[in-house]
């Protein structure tokens, strides 16, 4: 259950892109890589160097470590996962991370950052087919419904964040009931429904040394 607990915004600048860890900031001015778009440290503003391959493939895992919230064992797990599964690796690996609950109720946009849906998640907020699951990391499957407790206050600050953060939709293999805080898994998500900068392949080099 361990997770990084360190600034979100320093991982973005050293990135080098926006993750959008934290929710509403992220679009605000206030976005410390708007501000300060180099890497972090003492001399972070002067630095330029040509990173190695393997530079670039260690820099691209530990960006998507970030952006889904896992550590370093938990990430490898899933790629020995995704190796052992048909099809392609690196698009494997993506699939077994969306399916996340943390990150379906992110992707339901029933919270603001995947950090915030899993703190939801651990504090017994969010039921799958009816019953209470806790754990980040379960898996959902096609058929799952994932819905939120009908608590009045909870309620409340859930419509409240929908209303906010709708526009930036739902992907396709989620059904999304805001009115019920509900969303139903219609198929497994493929690569293009991650719509994200990752470069997965660069991953599967890395592992693959
Ligand atoms: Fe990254 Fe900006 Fe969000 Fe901080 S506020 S997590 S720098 S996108």
């Amino acid at each position: 259950m361990a997770r990084y607990t360190g600034s979100s915004c320093r991982v973005c600048r050293r990135e080098g892109e926006k993750l959008f860890l934290k929710g509403t900031r992220c679009f605000s001015d206030k976005c410390a890589f708007t501000r300060r778009s180099y890497v972090p440290g003492q001399h972070g503003k002067g630095r330029r160097f040509k990173p190695s391959n393997y530079g670039i493939q260690l820099r691209e895992k530990q960006k998507v470590k970030k952006i889904y919230g896992i550590l370093e064992k938990q990430f490898r797990k899933y790629f020995k996962l995704a190796e052992r599964s048909k099809g392609v690796t690196g698009e494997k690996l993506l699939e077994i991370l969306e399916r996340r609950l943390d990150n379906v109720v992110f992707r339901s946009c029933f919270a603001y950052s995947r950090a915030q849906a899993r703190q939801m998640v651990r504090h017994g907020l969010v039921h799958v087919n009816n019953r209470k699951v806790n754990i980040p990391s379960y898996s959902t499957k096609t058929g799952d419904v994932i819905q939120l407790k009908q608590k009045d206050k909870l309620v409340k600050n859930v419509k409240e964040i929908i209303e906010k953060i709708k526009d930036r939709g739902v992907p396709e293999w989620l059904k999304e009931d805001f009115e019920g805080l509900k969303a139903s898994v219609t198929r497994l998500p493929e690569r293009s429904d991650v719509g994200m900068n990752i470069k997965e392949q660069l991953i599967v080099e890395l592992y693959s040394k």
